[in-house]
């Protein structure tokens, strides 16, 4: 049975990386609208509503990070963003305003089709109804009993901490900056205490990882924040 191919809207204002986009996209089944502009994109993504957006934040017409927050007025499209290496704090600034992930340039296709697959499915999830039950190999976090376990066994966590994987497995598989982390967890009041995350979510993995130097799901991304990954590659 053919499936509706999910339409992916590319802003991007550079012409050699929107080819690059193209080959890759439509090679692998998805149907593609291409902008170079912020002004088209917002334009766009109102009259086809994409299943995806990928962002350029480098963009002749407009900021990156006001096109994140405009779209975020209306519409809760899985975004992906763009950054060169020169756009690290832009990166951040987009990811809080509400996109869901992001890509440094120069980025391989395989990567970004991983990285749209994953936004897709959570979208498709959420679209199916929010699940009360979070499971990710062994661990289970059981939010209505307030719940969790790891392979079977009751974890106990400091209300901090619980605070803390909710948020995370809330946004599983998305970068979630420490701004946003410390905003959820602590409070608008705290955005600038990253000490307290790092000391926490120490004491999560110590609680959760089975090596916790070593994490398989709360990763670290440097100098932007946490991710729950839900397929984590497995360990030799
Ligand atoms: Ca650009």
């Amino acid at each position: 049975v053919a499936q509706p191919r999910n339409r992916i809207l590319v802003v991007e204002d550079d012409a050699q990386i929107r080819r690059f986009l193209r080959a890759g996209l439509e090679a692998s089944g998805y149907e593609l609208s291409e902008v170079d502009t912020g002004a088209r994109a917002l334009a766009e993504a109102a009259s086809r509503t994409p299943d995806l957006v990928i962002l350029d934040l480098g963009l002749p017409d407009m900021d990156g990070v006001e096109i994140v927050q405009r779209l975020r007025e209306w519409s809760a499209v899985p975004i992906l963003v763009l950054s060169a290496r020169a756009r690290e704090h832009d990166k951040i600034a987009a990811l809080d305003a509400g996109a869901d992930d992001y890509l440094t340039k120069p980025f391989g296709m395989g990567e970004l089709l991983a990285r749209i697959r994953v936004a897709l499915r959570h979208r498709n999830a959420l679209a199916d109804g929010a699940t009360s039950v979070f499971e990710c190999e062994h661990l289970r976090v059981d939010f209505s009993a307030r719940r969790v376990t790891l392979r079977g066994a009751e974890v106990h966590l400091t209300p901090i901490e619980y605070r803390l994987l909710s948020v995370l497995t809330r946004h599983a598989d998305k970068v979630v900056t420490h701004r946003q982390l410390l905003k959820e967890v602590w409070g608008p009041a705290y955005v600038e205490r990253s000490h307290y995350l790092r000391v926490h979510m120490a004491a999560l993995r110590h609680k959760l990882e089975s090596d916790p130097a070593r994490p398989r799901f709360l990763l670290t991304e440097a100098g932007v924040g946490y991710r729950l990954i839900t397929t984590p590659a497995s360990t030799a």
